[in-house]
């Protein structure tokens, strides 16, 4: 058995000092350290780091010169081998709207590695199928050509991976495919790359929508009286929002607004293409030329493709511009997306019973120390 002293612990509401989390596997108690014998366990010293619920990553499409879409194992591992050094305990290795052969490839190589635990590093959740049902108009950096009519049994048929998929409800078959969806109960549907107008949007809401793609990106927005997508999901409390916090997708001015009007529904995720991790240059998102510069990803003609956003540094941004609380800044990168993918039973945040996927981290948010199902990473 071993226990994490000397940390600032992130507890759901509160950050704690003088406790000792004890963990296996699993975490099995926190108790006050000076109550325990510290003989009978293998001691880490967190030396007054904080000590955090590991990050979960539910929209993530590439890191280290891999995508999700590549169709090679090989690459989902090296994701998760990658992400790590990010503070990240698992991930939702997300598709592109790419062919559908291609789609189903990445589907059975996430299958793979998600049966491989963490053995890789950071654990495979499912799949985020971002596409192909989505609108052209919307498509931001996703590719046209292989946009498809919304069908249902097409995600039905892939719910033993996938976790959430993203759709325009407005298309023809939009609403039919969230409403047969969400009677399977398996896959959360999530608005994105979509054109839907307010009245539209709560349409789909009504249908089963529960989650948003990339808030404020590919969508419609707030406008006084044409609120958009970006209205009917900051207004109904039972959607969930993804907000890439990397303070270029979004002025970070809105990240306050955002949080205090979606509360433990906000979700920071990187949307992170291969570029990540790598140096400035040339790269593809889902077979379309993307350039790296600094912490922009922009195709030829100027539109944003993804970003290179590592998640801790997300939680930093978020952290600093938001006025949340520490507990809170970390939910929105581990217990709200775990929420928001029906996980938050096994992991998410520093609880009893839940696995031991802890992080120790700097008060600048660097990772120190990424420990997975109880094993140090
Ligand atoms: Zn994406």
């Amino acid at each position: 058995m071993k226990c994490i002293i000397n940390g600032q612990i992130i507890l759901p509401t509160e950050v704690k000092t003088g406790m000792a989390i004890i963990f296996d596997e699993k975490i099995e108690n926190i108790v006050k350290a000076d109550e325990i014998d510290l003989s009978k366990y293998e001691v880490i010293d967190a030396k007054g780091n904080y000590v955090a619920p590991g990050l979960v990553d539910i929209h993530i499409h590439g890191y280290m010169g891999c995508d999700t879409s590549d169709g090679d194992a090989n690459g989902i591992r090296k994701m998760s081998a990658g992400l790590v050094k990010n503070g990240v305990t698992s991930f939702c290795p997300t598709t592109m709207t790419v062919s559908q052969e291609e789609i189903e490839k990445a589907f059975n190589d996430a299958r793979e590695v998600k049966a491989e635990g963490a053995k890789n590093g950071a654990k495979v959740l499912g799949i985020n199928c971002e596409g192909p049902f989505i609108n052209p108009s919307k498509k931001g950096a996703q590719a046209e050509d292989h946009i498809k009519k919304p069908d249902a049994d097409f995600i039905i048929n892939n719910a033993d991976i996938i976790k959430v998929y993203t759709i325009a409800p407005e298309m023809e078959g939009g609403l039919e495919c969230v409403e047969k969806v969400y009677n399977d109960g398996r896959v959360v549907a999530s608005i994105g790359h979509t054109g839907a107008s307010f009245d539209e949007a709560n349409a789909g809401i009504k249908k089963g929508v529960r989650h948003t793609t990339h808030l404020f990106n590919a969508m419609t927005s707030l406008m006084h009286r044409n609120p958009g997508v970006v209205g009917a999901v900051l207004s109904d409390e039972n959607v969930s929002v993804e907000l890439i916090a990397d303070t270029f997708h979004i002025n970070p001015g809105l990240y306050k607004m955002v949080a205090k009007l979606k509360g433990d529904k906000l979700c920071l995720i990187t949307d992170c293409m291969r570029a990540g991790g790598m140096p400035d240059g040339d790269y593809t998102l889902g077979g379309q030329p993307v350039k790296k510069v600094g912490i922009q990803c922009l195709m030829p003609d100027g539109t944003i493709a993804g970003s290179v956003l590592d998640l801790n540094k997300g939680v930093k941004n978020f952290y600093e511009h938001s006025g949340v609380s520490l507990p809170e800044a970390f939910a929105a990168a581990s217990l709200n997306p775990a929420k928001a993918i029906g996980e938050d039973d096994k992991i998410g945040s520093l609880e009893v019973g839940k696995l031991a996927d802890i992080i120790i981290v700097d008060n600048d948010f660097n990772i120190i120390k990424t420990i997975i199902g109880g094993l140090e990473k």
